[in-house]
């Protein structure tokens, strides 16, 4: 099935990659004993599985689950629930949340996701933010760092109700952006501007490192539950974790003024998102060890790769830059091929919604849009960048891209 001239590439790349994978084996040990702690701490048992319906009073799997993940992140509260459709959702609920009228919002990591264009009213919308009279305003990173003197700057002239930084790269060429940095310019917001919220799009971040942004300052964080800590098994969701009083405003923004984390049916997930978290550190390793190993390999076959194989990583995301359409196409197609659903589609470039250019999406996943599992996609713009992220196992990863790399050179 997979040519041996490339499996004993791939066996050469696996030998040189020892010391790094070791390093992954590290963190997710670190990660592991985070969450068994938490559970042990917070008393898991069967009884958490139990579910609501209608309202959702009185779930008690529900609000434990808030608790681990509050423990998780090691901060005040969480709000974790299966009405969030997206984590683009679970933002939106954020910044609606914490934003009024005359407000700003400044992004501090140049532009955000696609996704939030509609949200923020970068592109026009009835229903944005910007058609609330909330400012937006941008301030790009400066050789894949902050731009610390402009921030401080901005935060000097006058007020900024909330400073949003998104972590893991998006559709762009930039750098993910790793804690470290995180810790540095919060410490520097939180001098200049100690009200101002600091709020992190940690989408793809979690479990990466040893800290999440809770544990170096920030205010809030949102992510998705169909990425990292859903580990493939929770089949929708989101979470944002955080300081009380602004876990409180997202909870009456998703449900209902005046009855905050009280509702809300957990209609069965609630196992699944405990046996999502706990699996998570170790699917996240299994991601991270598929971008390790395709960024190596595909950089002895010529291409250009972001991270490279030896770069720290900040998220699981690894892009291949092909400078060629056809390449990017195939390339999507070839993991299409090896998924283990859908595997006979052949996935094209088309219009998605909240996207500005077409897009193409390889994405044979149990769960839909689920890229926690091995995907990848791309928008049709230069310079033709595939961003590849997932795979649940390291073998079902090292063959997808095995398979992909078939395609290529076909
Ligand atoms: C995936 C992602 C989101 C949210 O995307 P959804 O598909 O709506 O869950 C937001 N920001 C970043 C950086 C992401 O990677």
């Amino acid at each position: 099935m997979i040519d041996e001239k490339l499996l004993k590439l791939a066996n050469e790349c696996e030998i040189e990659l020892k010391d790094i994978y070791d390093n992954v084996e590290d963190i997710s040990m670190y990660n592991s004993l985070k969450v068994l702690n938490v559970f042990k701490n917070n008393n898991i048992s069967t009884n958490h599985f139990y579910t609501t319906t209608g309202y959702g009073y009185n779930d008690l799997g529900r609000d434990t689950i808030e608790n681990v993940y509050k423990d998780v992140f090691k901060c005040e509260d969480a709000l974790v629930r299966s009405q969030f459709i997206s984590g683009t959702h679970a933002i939106t609920v954020c910044l609606f949340a914490l934003l009024r009228p005359s407000d700003t919002l400044l992004s501090i990591s140049g532009k955000p996701y696609d996704t939030l264009d509609e949200v923020i009213g970068i592109r026009d919308n009835n229903s944005s933010l910007k058609s609330f009279n909330i400012n937006y305003e941008q301030i790009d990173l400066l050789n894949d760092d902050f731009d610390y003197k402009k921030i401080e700057e901005r935060l000097s002239n006058s007020f900024v109700k909330v400073i949003e930084i998104q972590r893991s790269k998006g559709y762009s060429t930039r750098k993910s952006i790793s804690i470290d940095k995180v810790e540095k310019v919060i410490k520097l917001i939180k001098r200049v501007s100690p009200n101002t919220i600091v709020m992190i799009d940690n989408c793809y971040c979690e479990f990466v490192s040893k800290k999440e942004p809770t544990e170096v300052g920030a205010d809030i964080v949102v992510g998705s539950l169909i990425k990292n800590l859903g580990a493939g098994i929770t089949s929708n969701g989101a979470y944002i974790c955080g300081r009380k009083d602004l876990i409180h405003l997202c909870s009456e923004r998703l449900n209902v003024p005046g009855e905050a984390k009280e509702v809300g049916p957990s209609m069965n997930m609630n196992k699944d998102i405990l046996l999502g978290l706990f699996l998570s550190p170790n699917v996240v390793k299994e991601a991270l060890k598929t971008s390790i190993f395709t960024s190596k390999i595909l950089e002895k076959l010529g291409y250009s790769v972001e991270p490279k194989w030896n770069d720290e990583r900040v998220d699981i995301v690894q892009n291949i830059i092909f400078n060629d359409k056809d390449k990017l196409i195939k390339y999507c197609q070839g993991i299409q091929s090896a998924s283990p659903i859908d595997s006979n589609v052949i996935p094209i470039p088309w219009d998605m919604p909240g996207y500005d250019d077409e897009v193409i999406m390889a994405s044979g996943s149990f769960t839909q849009g689920s890229s926690i599992e091995l995907s990848c996609d791309g928008p049709i713009r230069e310079p033709y960048i595939a961003y590849q992220q997932g795979a649940l196992t390291y073998q079902y990863g090292k063959i997808g891209v095995l398979k992909a790399i078939s395609m290529l050179e076909k």
